[in-house]
């Protein structure tokens, strides 16, 4: 049984559908006219009126009124207003709580980190000094931003009801109510989500989902990661976390993955698995940072295995594009840029689209590189957060 992550004054602050529509479509496109907006939300001039007057008594929405060279009526332009709402995100890496300040348009105010406490002797990571260290953190980043409306929090691994931590991968933790524990230590409204979701829904409102309603991001680093947003919808919970593409084979002859699957995408692309395949080439060792080190310096294994990890990135980019039904792949996280520079990635996703000799129908891809830090990461929980706060999660 879990708990509703939110407190009873912060569900007064969650706007109306309606509300919610206006505030979303002003932050994910900008500024636009009542008319515009009500044309483009099928909502009627009067409807449209009320909407924006209860969002500018909110302060969330400002309203400018500008005269109309000529006779027509002066159109009134809604703006929403950045300072209106902050919210704090916090990324929880194996070691490390990230944390932003973030504002209604997503732009970052404040930073600030803490480091995680010691593992316990089974491994895991203990709970309660866990919440101590984000309840610290949060305060640190409320002296710089006093009004903070909410918080968000992502992490690796499987999170249930935006509240649960049903399986932390990097922490050793399982069934974790790590939203209310947060929630009674902060006063603040709290939402909990898997990292790579909060990465989607940053891209839903902030980035790719401007120009596509559906889409698929990828992130490379410690693990791969798998966001997926259908129809404007960002799916809450992968229902295999990711395996099924992680473990699609690339080829029947490749390296083992720490599965025992041969030539599978991790068994080439995952950090930890392409350190061991270069330690045990070498003989000792072997970083990735080494790895691509020796890549330039024109050692023979360093480019077979990041040509190799590249060209498992593209086959699983247009595996992904093509399940998803979408032309928008957006690739993310620390080691990506590594890999996604190498040609091997474009020419493999060039001979996966190259159609044969009686087709007609031609397909592009966009596919996007943005190589996260980890305050990038932890931006995506705040947004995740300003999301919550608005009554959009
Ligand atoms: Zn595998």
């Amino acid at each position: 049984m879990t708990t509703s992550s939110t407190a009873p004054s912060a569900a007064d602050a969650r706007l109306s559908t309606g509300a919610l529509a206006v505030t979303r479509h002003l932050l994910t496109h900008g500024p636009a006219t009542r008319g515009d907006l009500g044309d483009y939300l099928r909502v009627s001039p009067a409807s449209m009126s009320r909407l924006a007057r209860v969002l500018v008594e909110e302060g969330l929405v400002a309203e400018e009124v500008e005269p109309v060279p000529g006779v027509g009526r002066p159109r009134q332009i809604l703006s929403v207003v950045p300072g209106a709402r902050h919210v704090a995100g916090c990324k929880i890496t194996d070691t490390t709580a990230y944390g932003v300040v973030c504002d209604m348009l997503g732009d970052v105010k404040a930073t600030a980190r803490a480091a995680l406490p010691a593992r316990l002797a089974d491994g895991t990571v203990p709970v309660t000094a866990t919440v101590q260290v984000l309840a610290q953190l949060v305060a640190r980043l409320r002296r710089r931003v006093p009004s903070l409306d909410g918080i968000g929090v992502s992490l690796g691994g499987v999170v249930d009801n935006r509240s649960v931590v049903r399986e932390g991968t990097f922490l050793g933790w399982r069934d974790v109510d790590l939203a209310t524990a947060v929630r009674q230590r902060t006063g603040l409204p709290v939402v909990i989500t898997n990292d790579v979701t909060a990465l989607a829904r940053e891209q839903l409102w902030f980035g790719a989902g401007r120009t596509h309603a559906t889409f698929g991001v990828i992130t490379v680093g410690a693990g791969l990661g798998f966001g997926v947003v259908r129809e404007g919808q960002v799916v809450e919970q992968l229902i295999d976390n990711g395996h099924l593409l992680a473990h699609a084979p690339v080829d029947g002859h490749g390296p083992l993955c720490g599965l025992g699957h041969s030539g599978c995408v991790a068994a080439h692309l995952n950090r930890d698995d392409l350190e061991r395949h270069a330690s045990a080439r070498a003989g000792r060792q072997v970083t990735l940072a080494q790895l691509v080190e020796r890549r330039t310096a024109g050692d023979d294994t360093a480019i077979t295995l990041i040509d190799g990890a590249a060209r498992a990135l593209g086959h699983l980019a247009a595996t992904f594009a093509g399940a998803l039904q979408t032309t928008r792949i957006v690739l993310a996280g620390e080691d990506v840029a590594t890999f996604a520079a190498s040609p091997a990635m474009a020419e493999t996703v060039a001979d996966r689209l190259r159609p044969g000799p009686h087709e007609t129908q031609r397909c592009r891809l966009d596919i996007t590189v943005t190589p996260y830090t980890f305050n990038d990461w932890a931006q995506g929980a705040a947004v995740t957060g300003i999301q919550h706060v608005l009554g959009a999660v």
